[in-house]
């Protein structure tokens, strides 16, 4: 190799080295990234879809643009609002408009509790398979659900009013104002660190990369990491929440747009999302629902007619609404614990790190603090 080639060389190497490199474009590690690019570090996000969001990310169906993906909502912390209000400009929504549904089997009817009522709050949790399960007697288990009702009595759930469509507009603003590199459609498939653990080697699909931080999320999908002297295989784990949106043509108006289905066997959360469709697009007596529904239920030809019938049953369609159309989504919560994680890192640390982001608002909470001098939108 001549001098020439070496110098070539050098710069293609030192081109691809990143202080920091993340694995996926999710919220939390968008806001990251730009914070440590804003300290002075090279960083690299590496995403292997073809626009960043992750979890959070909109899709087109029925002729719509930027529809919500799945059943989004945030849950209390104590730090992340101020951060979403005053830093990310995000206007945020109190849930008020959320019902609890209780099917009586024997009459195939439901009873409904607004979100915050304490016997809805109550009823829900004596039911849950979970607070049956727990061994300590009776009165014991009465006394701590309770407690937990009383303290989770001021703590509500809450949203941007612009939905998703707002939170990747936002962060796709905060990213381009940043020098955070992201590159699309590469997925990491070889994690191999250095003896000294002072360089990550990452291998995509079509290029390699180096940094001396590899930064995790409990989103990642990760390959094996390897070092010379001890390898780690992380265990995928499937949750899977199936997701169902439902085009429904529909004139009754309700202000509920949130419904728990407490005891539904199939239904876990229906969300009305027509509120979130761009105006202009909107038609009229026309409305998107978006269904969480239990991890064991399939996809069947019969489930969509199902789900219309027992949203009808349930008063959250009329009875002469009809349906239109649907969509089926094969969603997955996050497939590494904090446990792995934690073991990653502890392995081989110093060079990974993760971000706690498996909860959003608590994900944002976590760094609100360390972000809010350096992140404003
Ligand atoms: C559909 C869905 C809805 C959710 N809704 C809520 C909610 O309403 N409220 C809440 O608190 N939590 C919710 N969660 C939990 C959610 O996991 C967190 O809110 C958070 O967004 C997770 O962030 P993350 O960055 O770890 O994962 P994600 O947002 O999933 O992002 C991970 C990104 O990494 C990319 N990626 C993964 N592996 C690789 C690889 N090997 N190479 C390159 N790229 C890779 C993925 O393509 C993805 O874009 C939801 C999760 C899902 C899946």
């Amino acid at each position: 190799m001549n001098g020439i080639q070496q110098k070539e060389l050098e710069k293609k190497l030192k081109n691809k080295h990143y202080d920091i490199v993340f694995i996926g474009a999710g919220v939390i590690s968008i806001l990251e990234a730009v914070y440590q690019s804003k300290l002075g570090n090279s960083v690299l996000i590496v995403e292997k879809d073809d626009d960043i969001g992750g979890a959070w990310r909109p899709i087109d169906i029925f002729g719509y643009k930027n529809i919500e993906n799945a059943i989004h909502y945030f849950l209390h912390d104590d730090i992340a609002p101020n951060f979403m209000e005053k830093n990310l400009n995000w206007e945020l929504i109190q849930t008020k408009n959320k019902q609890r549904l209780f099917k009586i089997k024997f009459i195939d009817k439901y009873i409904k509790f607004p979100f915050h009522n304490s016997i809805g709050r109550f009823l829900s949790y004596l039911i849950d398979p979970m607070f049956l399960k727990k061994d300590n007697n009776i009165f014991v288990k009465t006394l701590d659900l309770l407690k937990k009702i009383y303290q989770e009595s001021g703590q509500a759930s809450y949203y941007v009013k612009g939905g998703a469509v707002e939170i990747i507009k936002t962060v796709k603003e905060v990213l381009k104002k940043s020098s955070v590199k992201v590159e699309l459609n590469t997925n990491i498939q070889s994690i191999e660190i250095d003896d000294n653990h002072k360089i990550v080697n990452l291998k995509s699909d079509k290029q390699s990369f180096m940094c001396s931080k590899l930064v995790l999320t409990h989103g990642a999908r990760l390959p094996k990491i390897k070092s010379n002297k001890k390898e780690y295989s992380p265990v995928e784990k499937f949750h899977p929440r199936p997701a169902v949106h439902l085009l429904v043509e529909d004139n009754i108006n309700t202000k509920i747009d949130q419904w728990i289905f407490s005891n539904n066997e199939i239904i876990k959360y229906v969300h009305d999302l027509t509120k979130f469709i761009d105006e202009k697009d909107r038609q009229p007596d026309t409305k998107v629902f978006v269904f969480a529904l239990h991890p064991h239920i399939q996809k069947s030809s019969d489930i969509y007619i199902n789900l219309h019938n027992e949203i009808i049953k349930a008063g959250i369609a009329g009875k002469k609404s009809s349906l239109k159309d649907y969509h089926w989504t094969d969603v997955f919560l996050p497939t590494l614990y904090d446990k792995d994680l934690n073991h990653i890192k502890n392995e081989f640390s110093p060079c990974i790190s993760f971000l706690k982001t498996e909860n959003f608002s608590r994900g944002i909470g976590y760094q609100a603090n360390k972000w809010s001098s350096r992140i404003k939108v």
